[in-house]
């Protein structure tokens, strides 16, 4: 008689010096991300959760949970904090959620080189990192409480983009340790580019132990509000500071009417009706930032200095990138929102065409940064007056009808978010870390189309 393989309830019993999470209402919890931000993924998403949860803190402990579940054929996903969007940690199959918040230690700085575990939040790290000179290239907005493992696993950038580009910018991530899914799970140090075909995988091929990234030097920042009367001069305020080189900055983003009026605790910065640019900007480049301003007409309203905004605990970086989003939701809930990328050389064209196509129905909000390969350019996060998901697409297609990219945000699939070709080798990647096919499955398509009876077994 052979016998029975353990399941996932038989996990605690077989290591119970881990700190499990069994209670439903937690694990329910921690199932779950902020894909709420979209009606689709909502429904889509519902009533998907996994069996337990466990918080390791060593690596000792990972490499338990991760040798138990492979030896089980027992699906893996990886949580930082979960303030992803996407539904990136919502286990489709059940299983267990690796929550790595635990595992969280800083490494050190040298240089402008910092190295750290991938469950330390962002804002400790900062914290870390500062009284050495230096801080992040890039901060989410949610850099409070998410990981650095998790803005790896699954996000883009940040506040700091529009100097240094996106994470995904060659030079940004210098390299990962990872470890493999396998009943005797080994460990690699990955550098430079192959360190980044685990990068926006959703933690599908690899877990990510400890990362090393390029920092820069750092500023005590300004942060600002500058409001117009109309669009066009507001436009091109963001857009001629986010690209004045001699002006140093870390955040330009661009709030159109009548986005600003979702603010309401900054509705003494910001008239009704305003359109509004908010700015960190570094205290030497104030004065040309405000000539700027006064220039087009704008109207400083709103001034914190370093200090001011470490006392008060208030920062505008929680306004911008997807807070904005955030902010809005809790004063209208019937809005989403979709992101798109700008071409560099045509985004002023492009923004003016879109918005007297379709403002009203969309609400224009942009993010001033540097792609990839290094040009000036903005992202949309455009808030939308939601009406049924047909109507959505057609909002999405007409942004590509204008030669905009768009990212979209109403998906779980890494593929159909990015909207391009995903490298063949990710998929190798994912076939030397994730053999069996156990991390996050159901959210990299094409290590099914490689694999027909995986994909037939996990659509059962
Ligand atoms: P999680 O949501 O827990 O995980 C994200 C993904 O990474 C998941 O697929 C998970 O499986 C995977 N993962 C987690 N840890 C590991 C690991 N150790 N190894 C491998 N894979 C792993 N994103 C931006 O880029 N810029 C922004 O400015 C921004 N603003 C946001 C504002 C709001 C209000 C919200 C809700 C989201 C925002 N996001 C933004 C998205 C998100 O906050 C960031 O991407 C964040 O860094 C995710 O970190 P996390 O720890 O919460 O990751």
């Amino acid at each position: 008689m052979t016998a029975t393989p353990p399941t996932v309830q038989d996990l605690p019993g077989q290591l119970p010096d881990l700190d499990w999470i069994a209670d439903p209402l937690r694990v329910g919890r921690l199932s779950q991300d902020f894909s709420w931000f979209s009606p689709v993924l909502k429904r889509d998403l519902a009533g998907k959760r996994a069996d337990l949860a466990v918080r390791p803190r060593t690596e000792d402990e990972i490499r338990a949970v991760v040798a138990a579940c492979a030896r089980a054929g027992i699906p893996l996903t990886l949580r930082g904090t979960g303030t992803g969007n996407y539904g990136q940690s919502t286990p489709l199959h059940g299983g267990v959620i690796l929550d790595m918040s635990g595992y969280n230690a800083f490494g050190w700085v040298r240089g402008g080189t910092g190295r750290a575990q991938a469950g330390i939040r962002l804002a400790d790290f900062d914290a870390q990192a500062r009284p050495q000179g230096h801080e992040l290239r890039w901060l989410p907005s949610t850099y409070r409480s998410a990981t650095l493992g998790g803005l790896f696993g699954g996000g883009f950038g940040g506040a700091g983009s529009i100097n240094h580009g996106p994470l995904a910018a060659p030079g940004n991530v210098l390299a990962v340790r990872a470890m493999t899914v396998e009943p005797e799970p080994q460990i690699v140090e990955l550098r430079g580019p192959e360190a980044m075909l685990l990068h926006h995988t959703y933690g599908t091929n690899g877990i990510v132990l400890e990362l090393e990234v390029a920092l820069t030097p750092a500023v005590a920042w300004t942060e600002c509000i500058v409001t117009f009367d109309a669009f066009d001069p507001a436009l091109e305020f963001a857009d001629r500071f986010g690209s004045a080189p001699g002006l140093q900055k870390k955040e330009v983003c661009f709030l159109a009417a009548p986005i600003p009026d979702y603010f309401t605790s900054l509705a003494d910065a910001m008239p009704r009706g305003c359109h509004a640019v908010m700015v960190l900007v570094a205290p030497h480049s104030e004065a040309g930032m405000r000539d700027m301003a006064a220039a087009l007409g704008g109207t400083v309203t709103y001034r914190k200095t370093a200090d001011e905004v470490e006392a008060s605990h208030k920062t505008l970086l929680e306004c911008t990138w997807n807070h904005t989003t955030l902010h809005a939701l809790k004063v209208d809930k019937g809005l989403t929102y979709i992101q798109s990328g700008f071409t560099p050389a045509r985004r002023i064209e492009q923004i003016k065409a879109l918005e007297a196509a379709l403002g009203g129905e969309v609400m224009m909000h942009l993010e001033f940064l540097r792609t990839k390969e290094g040009a000036f350019n903005c992202s949309g996060l455009q808030l939308i007056r939601y009406t049924t998901e047909e109507r959505l697409n057609e909002i999405m297609q007409i942004y590509r009808d204008h030669g905009v990219q768009i990212n979209n945000p109403h998906t779980y699939i890494v593929e159909d978010g990015k909207q391009n070709q995903l490298d063949p080798a990710v998929v190798a990647m994912k076939r030397r870390f994730d053999p069996q096919g156990l991390l996050n499955p159901g959210k990299l398509r094409s290590w099914y189309a490689q694999q027909p009876q995986e994909a037939a077994r996990q659509t059962a």
